[in-house]
């Protein structure tokens, strides 16, 4: 399905993205800029999932690299994608645009639970729901997150805004000559290990037919590009 005619489309946002120019955390300029980008994607009319990882705060292989029991810090990892969605969450409805957030570890003071026959209803009515702490398990990621809701969600799409501008035979930061894929099989990722997603996210969306497009969501405009069917990006698929 070319991308201009999708109806529903999951976007996932590293955490990174919303450091901004920063090392650490959370930018709040940079996040409404991010913001405004999902705003304009809202209205060419399609309904709209958001995952946002939580890398910017912590991730819990890091946390384990350094002592740490490593579901303990997969833990504090999903609740730092909850920090994240939360000030997606703010910028987003200060731009006048609906949300909810629902999260896979239930904190119903601070937002709704996954349920979602109540997310069908939100993107119904217009609203972006956000979905916050990936599976809600250790020993995943919030690229899985964003593959399993989706799949379950029936998105037309997968679209991964990060800070590189597609998918690369390698790693384009220490080679001159990487060369990057308009299009590549889920086969060849994960048989060639290139970095896109972790293997259990490529793999549920190639059992599920859900294209992957990767892209740069640093460059502004890009989004509204890429949804158009323009702009750079490379699209894994079957
Ligand atoms: N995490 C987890 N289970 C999930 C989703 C996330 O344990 O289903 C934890 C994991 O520790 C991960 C951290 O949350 O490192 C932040 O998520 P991720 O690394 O996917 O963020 P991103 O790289 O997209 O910023």
């Amino acid at each position: 399905m070319p991308l201009s005619t999708m109806k529903r489309v999951l976007l996932k946002l590293s955490g990174e993205v919303l450091m901004g120019d920063q090392q650490f955390g959370i930018d709040p300029a940079f996040v409404m800029e991010l913001a405004k980008e999902v705003k304009a994607a809202k209205e060419t009319g399609l309904e709209l999932c958001l995952v946002i990882g939580g890398g910017n705060i912590f991730r819990g292989m890091a946390g384990a690299a350094q002592g740490m029991d490593r579901a303990q810090a997969d833990y504090m990892g999903m609740l730092a994608t909850v920090m994240n969605a939360l000030a997606m969450q703010s910028a987003l409805e200060q731009l006048g645009v609906q949300t909810r957030v629902q999260s896979a570890v239930q904190m119903d003071q601070v937002c709704e639970p996954v349920i979602r026959r109540r997310a069908e209803r939100h993107l119904e009515k217009g609203r972006i729901v956000i979905f916050a702490a990936g599976v809600g398990a250790p020993y995943f990621t919030t690229d899985s997150g964003a593959a399993l809701r989706a799949a379950e969600m029936n998105c037309d799409a997968l679209l991964k805004g990060t800070s590189v501008d597609g998918v690369y035979d390698s790693d384009p930061k220490k080679n001159a000559d990487a060369k990057r894929y308009d299009t590549v099989t889920y086969g060849k990722v994960l048989a060639d290990n290139l970095k896109v997603m972790d293997a259990s996210a490529v793999a549920l969306c190639r059992d599920n037919n859900i294209p992957i497009v990767v892209f740069s969501i640093r460059e502004k405009g890009n989004l509204a590009r890429v949804i158009a069917g323009e702009g750079t990006q490379t699209i894994v698929q079957n």
